[in-house]
This record gives C-alpha cells, sequence and structure tokens, in this order.
C-alpha cells in the first residue's frame, strides 16, 4: 500500500478515532497512529479515556458503589447481609478486562470501516509529512493531503508533590491500587480528585481532598455546588477548601512507606498531615511532546496547546489539532465532536460545533451534571434570567429509590424563556441532563418542556417540573409566590 493517504491522524483517543472512523466513512483514504502500548507491551487504540480516564475511572465507581451500597444502603431495604468480602485485586482485574474489550473494539471498528491502524510515534513534519517511528525502531515518511492531531493530554505533576508511582500517585496510579489505603489524601477537588477520591473513601479509606481554591467546584452553578459538597461531606469525604499544598515528604514508618504533607490553611498557617497514599489530582496539560518538528508551522499558545480557530483548524494549511491538546474544557466527547467536524470539513462540509452546549459531568454519587450558562456566569454577563429547581426528595421515583438527594436547577432567558442553562446533583444526572441539552439544541423555551408529557413515575419528571417551576408553574411543588 502506498504512503500516500488523504487524512493521517495522529492519537487514536476519542478525538483521533472518531476523526479517523468519520474521515473513513466519507471515502478518504485514512490512517491512525497511536503511539500507547498496554501492560504487555502491545500497542493499543483508546487513548486517555478508554485506557486509564473515562472508562476504567467508571468501572471502579461502580465496583465500589455496589459494594458501598451492600454495606450501608440495604439494611432499610429490609435486606441483610450475612458476609461481605472485599476483593480488591478482582475489581482491579475486571476494570483491566473492560479496558481489553473496548480498546480491541476499537481496532475492530478502525478494520470495518477501512482505517490503516499503525502503532508507534507519529512526529509532523513540514509541508504535512508525518515522520511515523514504528513499535520496532522503523521510521518511515508519510503524506497527507490532511493531518490532523489529537495527542491529547498528560497529568500536571506538581514539584511541591513529584509522583514516585509508589506512595505519591496520578489518577493512572490510583486506578491501579491493590490494595485498600487506610489513610489516602488527594491534592484537588476537581473533577478527576472527586471520582477517584469517592472509589477509595467507598471501599474503606479515610479519604482528605485538599483543595487551594476557597469554592467548592468554582466552574459549577454555586447552589448545585453547595448542595453536592453538603452530600460528599455526608458521605465521609473531607473537603478541605483554601488549603494549598506546600510540600510532600515520603517517609519509612518501621518498613511502610507513608507521605507527610504540608499545606497552607486558609487562615495562612503552615498544616501538616500523614497519608498511605497520596493522589495528585491538579488537572492535565496539552501533550505535544516529541510532535512537532521545528519548521512544521503548527503554533502553540502560551500554555502548550494547539492553537485552532472555531474549526479546529491549525495556522499550517492542511493541519488541524482536535481533543484534549486544543482550547476548550478536557472531555472526550468534546473531542470526539471536534474529531467529526474535522473530518466532515476535509471532506467538503461547512459542519460547525456547538461549543456552547457541552455537558460536564462528575460521576460521584449521586452524579453532578451541567449544560449551559449558570446563575453566576449570567449574572456577570447582565443577561436577565428566571430559574427554577426541583428536590429530589418531591419525586416519587427517586424516593423509591431511595435517591432523594439532590435537586435540578432549569434557567430560562427572563424575556423569551428560552433555556440557557441546566444544573443537576442527584440520580443518574449525566443522563437527565442531556434532555436539557436536547432542548437546548433545538432552542426549547422552558414552556416548551414544561408541555410535554413526561412518563411517570421517571426521575425525568424532576427535569420537567424544574421547567415548569421557573415559570412557576410546578404541581408538585409549591412555586414562589407571585410579587
Ligand atoms: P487522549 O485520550 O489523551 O488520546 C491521545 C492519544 O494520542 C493517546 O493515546 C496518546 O498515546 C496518543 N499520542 C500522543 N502523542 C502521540 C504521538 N506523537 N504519536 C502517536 N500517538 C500519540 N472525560 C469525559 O468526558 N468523561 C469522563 O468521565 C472522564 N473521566 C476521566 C477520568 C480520568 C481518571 C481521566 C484521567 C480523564 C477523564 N476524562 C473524562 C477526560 C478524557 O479522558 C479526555 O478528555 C479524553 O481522553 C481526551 O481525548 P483525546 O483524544 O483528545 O486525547
Ligand atoms: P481539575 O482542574 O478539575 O482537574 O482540578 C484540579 C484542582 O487542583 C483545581 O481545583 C486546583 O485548584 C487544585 N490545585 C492545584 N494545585 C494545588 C495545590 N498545590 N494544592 C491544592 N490544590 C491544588
Amino acid at each position: 500500500m502506498s504512503d500516500k493517504y488523504d487524512v493521517i491522524v495522529i492519537g487514536a483517543g476519542p478525538a483521533g478515532y472518531v476523526c479517523a472512523i468519520k474521515a473513513a466513512q466519507l471515502g478518504l483514504k485514512t490512517a491512525c497512529i497511536e503511539k500507547w502500548k498496554n501492560a504487555e507491551g502491545k500497542g493499543v487504540n483508546g487513548g486517555t479515556c478508554l485506557n486509564v480516564g473515562c472508562i476504567p475511572s467508571k468501572a471502579l465507581l461502580d465496583s465500589s458503589y455496589k459494594y458501598h451500597d451492600i454495606d450501608h444502603g440495604l439494611k432499610k431495604h429490609g435486606i441483610a447481609v450475612k458476609e461481605l468480602g472485599l476483593d480488591v485485586p478482582a475489581m482491579i482485574q475486571r476494570k483491566a478486562d473492560i479496558v481489553k474489550q473496548l480498546t480491541n473494539g476499537i481496532s475492530g471498528l478502525f478494520k470495518a470501516n477501512g482505517v490503516t491502524s499503525l502503532f508507534g510515534k507519529g512526529k509532523l513534519l513540514a509541508g504535512k509529512k508525518v515522520e511515523y517511528t514504528d513499535n520496532d525502531g522503523n521510521v518511515k515518511t508519510l503524506e497527507a493531503e490532511h493531518v490532523v492531531i489529537a495527542t491529547g493530554s498528560i497529568p500536571i505533576n506538581i514539584p511541591v508533590s513529584p509522583v514516585d508511582n509508589e506512595t505519591i500517585i496520578d489518577s493512572t496510579g490510583a486506578l491501579e491500587l491493590q490494595a485498600v489505603p487506610e489513610r489516602l489524601g488527594v491534592i484537588g477537588a476537581g473533577v478527576i480528585g472527586l471520582e477517584l477520591g469517592s472509589v477509595w473513601n467507598r471501599l474503606g479509606s479515610k479519604v482528605i481532598l485538599l483543595e487551594a481554591l476557597p469554592d467548592f467546584l468554582a466552574m459549577m452553578d454555586k447552589g448545585i455546588a453547595r448542595e453536592a459538597q453538603k452530600i460528599l461531606t455526608k458521605q465521609g469525604l473531607e473537603i478541605r477548601l483554601s488549603c494549598r499544598v506546600t510540600g510532600s515528604k515520603v517517609m519509612d514508618n518501621g518498613g511502610k512507606k507513608e507521605v507527610l504533607v504540608t499545606y497552607q490553611d486558609k487562615e495562612g498557617k503552615e498544616q501538616q498531615v500523614t497519608f498511605d497514599k497520596l493522589i495528585v489530582c491538579v488537572g492535565r496539560r496539552p501533550y505535544t511532546e516529541g510532535l512537532l518538528a521545528p519548521d512544521c508551522g503548527v503554533n502553540t499558545d502560551e500554555r502548550g496547546f494547539i492553537y485552532v480557530n472555531d474549526n479546529c483548524a491549525t495556522n499550517a494549511p492542511g493541519v488541524w489539532a482536535v481533543g484534549d491538546v486544543v482550547r476548550g474544557p478536557m472531555l472526550a466527547h468534546k473531542g470526539s465532536e471536534e474529531g467529526v467536524m474535522v473530518a466532515e470539513r476535509i471532506a467538503g462540509h461547512k459542519t460547525q460545533m456547538n461549543y456552547d452546549i457541552i455537558p460536564n459531568v462528575i460521576y460521584t454519587h449521586p452524579e453532578v451534571a451541567s449544560v449551559g450558562k449558570t446563575e453566576e456566569q449570567l449574572k456577570q454577563a447582565g443577561e436577565p434570567y428566571k430559574a427554577g429547581s426541583f428536590p429530589f426528595v418531591a419525586s416519587g421515583r427517586a424516593l423509591a429509590a431511595d435517591e432523594g438527594e439532590g435537586m435540578v436547577k432549569m434557567i430560562a432567558h427572563a424575556e423569551t424563556d428560552r433555556i440557557l442553562g441546566c444544573h443537576i446533583v442527584g440520580p443518574s444526572a449525566a443522563d437527565l441532563v442531556q434532555q436539557a441539552a436536547i432542548a437546548m439544541e433545538f432552542g426549547s423555551s422552558a414552556e416548551d418542556i414544561g408541555m410535554m408529557v413526561f412518563g411517570h413515575p421517571t426521575l425525568s419528571e424532576a427535569v420537567h417540573e424544574a421547567a415548569l417551576a421557573v415559570n412557576n408553574h410546578a404541581i408538585h411543588i409549591p412555586n414562589k409566590r407571585k410579587k
């Protein structure tokens, strides 16, 4: 086969593999280069999302939730469990099996769609050429009409807590622990820190999260963040805000390693706390190591993201970039949609992506999910809005399922009634928020949702009632009194 392609994608995470499949579906001769190797040293597709991100974290969240629920949640249902055991290595193995099944699935999809899958490293050269080094070290130069960079991101390492992959670990290490640490520290109470902290808290660790910012989930709607903080604290997660970690020292305590963490508390006082394991979850940064030849013509911004316009075109003609390696939220689905958009634009379509409607989820229990604008953002922008909320404690379906915590908040424009945002903490929030996202995409008003028929009893009735509450028409909670 000739080494000239219509499209070469570098990186087979959710942004890159989706782009490659779509390009091939559109009749373009496509190759996708991926350098990830599994534990056996074999090339695998799927990127961070499938190997060490979305999927393995959800596998452990679900396993740990089952364990915790059997131990704590069944008694009131009249169910007694005599003996409960925990086999952490088996739990980790189940996660690994799911990862294997899904990453193999991507290779299957590549085959089915005619994408040439190349394992090894890609480097962008000038003139839309790509240097490809396979996993045996053989080097080849490939040519393409279009190159798509989808090299993703890696965890940020902070000098005050350098990851040693033993006592101080990152999110990848936290998905591989073979035993439950008695005392677990997490630096960063962001999305990943809360999810991984929840896994090990449910399995029995005493978890303390140290967060530098004064506000919990600062980017979320304040009311929802406050409710989430209350619920998670009740579950045993100790969230210490305004606490900036300034140092960590790994020590030997009678043959057992532990880590002494120093941090500055909200009064500016130095505090110390000792953990058996410490997870560093302070965010991720774009990954472009060894990727760009000096004369390839692609620019990066001051934070290392590849510079792109609204359509993901870089400043080098015929070179595009998608996913975590470019601006915007670091979310798998954001990258995948960018991948689709770029493939379609390469094929000559005028596809555009709606960056205003990208759902965002934290997979704690209950889940925290949001789409669109928060009240705080609208206030700051001086946009007139009205909001309606509905608590799950008033939902029959939620109570039947013993899931009465949390609420749905719907926000609409004060004059047009068009839905501007939806924020949920509660059962199945990830799936419920998508209903609002679909409505927003179709330009729906709160009244439109209010007029729809929702099945009973369902959790989605809470979305219906929150939309009704926007205009004080809720049925199952008292409405705000008219002034
Ligand atoms: P990646 O998935 O990082 O893939 C990039 C690929 O490019 C990698 O496979 C890498 O090996 C390859 N690559 C890099 N350089 C080269 C090169 N030079 N040559 C060849 N290949 C190269 N997001 C969600 O939306 N939902 C979640 O629930 C969620 N949970 C997460 C949980 C955790 C613990 C973590 C760490 C992340 C989570 N994310 C989640 C974020 C999500 O994983 C990322 O947003 C997503 O994987 C980004 O996709 P991507 O394709 O841009 O990059
Ligand atoms: P996210 O960006 O959602 O992954 O969250 C990362 C979190 O880590 C942010 O809320 C940061 O404020 C927090 N963070 C970064 N550095 C530190 C530090 N040295 N100590 C405590 N928290 C930190």
